[in-house]
């Protein structure tokens, strides 16, 4: 009994679409390699959580310097109050008044100082927590790294195993079945080969008639779908 031509395309489709499927997954690999969009989220968190922070040590600085201002400003007065340089009482008056007006914003300085401690401190754990939530992301995400070059190694060795295979197959092929079968190839999506299943056609999921499977089943020369037109194994 003569061989089957359908029986070597079906092999070779099998091959061909365990390649393609590599082909794909290898794709989306190369498209993740090095991609570090997974970590712009934590990035952005830990650049605004940093931000925050410097901006409350300015404001904690800010105060601080307008405190010693102030402070020395005070000081440079009471001097002058008590030194007798100054004997006008109007004049004694108002730089009294002055003092005590500065004594007073340098007590509300003193709370919003205190206050904005409070805020830096606040901004510094909140910055060592993004900085620690981006160290774990980075470092699943290098683990996720080598985890694709591993991939990506076992699906070249299992290209190659593939290709070869291939090659022996497509040496079996009858040339015309194989030019058909590549033609299909390409206008079907990929499935030039499809296996009849319950009665239909897994290409197109149409039911095949009895006769037209019978055919599949027994036939030497290729029989097509009469639906999609791919090439059908029964077995
Ligand atoms: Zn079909």
């Amino acid at each position: 009994m003569a061989a089957r031509k359908v029986e070597v395309l079906r092999e070779l489709q099998e091959v061909d679409s365990a390649l393609d499927q590599i082909r794909a997954r290898a794709a989306r690999i190369a498209e993740a390699w090095g991609n570090r969009a997974p970590l712009e989220t934590v990035t952005r968190e830990r650049d605004a959580a940093h931000a925050t922070l410097r901006q409350a040590q300015a404001a904690q600085r800010d105060l601080d310097l307008q405190l010693e201002k102030l402070r020395a400003k005070v000081r440079a007065d009471s001097e002058k109050l008590y030194s007798g340089r100054v004997r006008n009482p109007r004049e004694l008056q108002d730089l009294q008044a002055e003092v005590e007006q500065d004594q007073r914003l340098i007590s509300s300085l003193e709370d919003r100082t205190l206050a904005q401690m409070d805020v830096v401190e606040a901004a510094q754990h909140a910055a060592a927590a993004a900085d620690a939530q981006y160290t774990r992301a980075e470092e699943a995400w290098r683990r996720d790294q080598l985890a694709l070059r591993d991939e990506h190694a076992t699906l070249k060795q299992q290209s190659a195993e593939l290709l070869a295979r291939r090659q022996a197959l497509v040496q079996q092929a009858d040339p015309a079945a194989l030019r058909t079968y590549e033609a299909l190839r390409r206008s079907k999506g990929g499935l030039a080969v499809a296996r009849v299943f319950q009665h239909s056609c897994q290409g197109c999921r149409v039911t095949i008639p009895t006769s037209e499977e019978q055919r599949a089943r027994t036939s030497t020369e290729l029989v097509f779908c009469s639906s999609c037109g791919r090439i059908l194994y029964a077995s």
